[in-house]
């Protein structure tokens, strides 16, 4: 009888299409029906689009999306982990690129009867970068929401991860500051297969091809010059990798 190979599986958990304008606001945006004309000047069209990885070991999720709820009123990550047969109760490990609004949306969820805040994963250990944290806590700026992971300081179930290191033996990751000051990426490895997570430092595919500086990064010159070694580290190791707001390609094998 043969072996049964189980391959790492990576599942885009899309939450649709939003324009971002100066406000920091997210709006969703229709492919079909709205017009980015019709957007404030400037807009960005972006999908935001967390990821779960099963592993042999773990459950993974990466960042946690906006936090909106469903017409239900569930929380639309759980929503479509369930759509992908996962039960959020099953998710082990949470991986934080950072704070931002857009990325820790649904660390926390609140209880409407008990009106009392709880993690949103309760069996999972969340990874987070400690400077980022305090970062984040600190700054009252539109991109963080701090009410989405304060509960995050006084959660059992929370490492504050600092630099860069590997969590058990096969997921390391690196601060990179330059989108925001301690944004953090992750590479995952498992049977030869390397996946990797840049975050908002790379967001879209279109930004690994060609060369430009963002405005909304904290250090874009930086970012700029991430993209291109990634992009090349990349092709040689053949990472795969995952984009967060990539409309049309969430996850692209280099
Ligand atoms: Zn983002």
């Amino acid at each position: 009888m043969e072996a049964v190979v189980r391959q790492m599986k990576i599942i885009p958990l899309s939450e649709g299409a939003f324009t971002i304008d100066k406000t920091k606001k997210f709006i969703p945006f229709n492919k079909d029906k709205d017009d980015l004309q019709q957007r404030a000047f400037g807009s960005l069209l972006v999908e935001v689009q967390p990821f779960c990885i099963i592993t042999k070991k773990d459950v993974i999720l990466i960042d946690t999306g906006l936090g909106f709820g469903n017409t239900e009123g569930h929380l639309q990550i759980h929503q479509n982990l369930l759509d992908n047969g996962v039960n959020p109760f099953d998710v082990t490990k949470v991986l934080l690129s950072h704070l931002h609004k857009d990325h820790s949306g649904a660390i926390s969820i609140e209880d409407k009867v008990l009106h009392q805040k709880f993690l949103s994963f309760p069996s999972a250990t969340y990874y987070v970068n400690k400077d980022e944290m305090a970062f984040g806590l600190d700054k009252n700026n539109a991109s963080y929401q701090q009410e989405d992971f304060e509960l995050l300081s006084t959660a059992d179930k929370v490492v504050f991860i600092e630099g860069n290191g590997v969590i058990d033996d096969y997921i390391r990751y690196e601060v990179t500051g330059a989108h925001s000051p301690f944004h953090q990426v992750f590479w995952i490895a498992e049977d030869g297969k390397k996946v990797f997570f840049g975050g908002d430092v790379a967001p879209q595919l279109q930004q690994m091809k060609r060369r430009f500086i963002a405005k909304y990064d904290f250090d874009g010159k930086k970012c700029m010059e991430l993209r291109q070694q990634w992009g090349q580290i990349g092709q040689q190791q053949k990472w795969t990798f995952l984009f967060y707001h990539d409309i049309k390609t969430p996850v692209v094998e280099f």
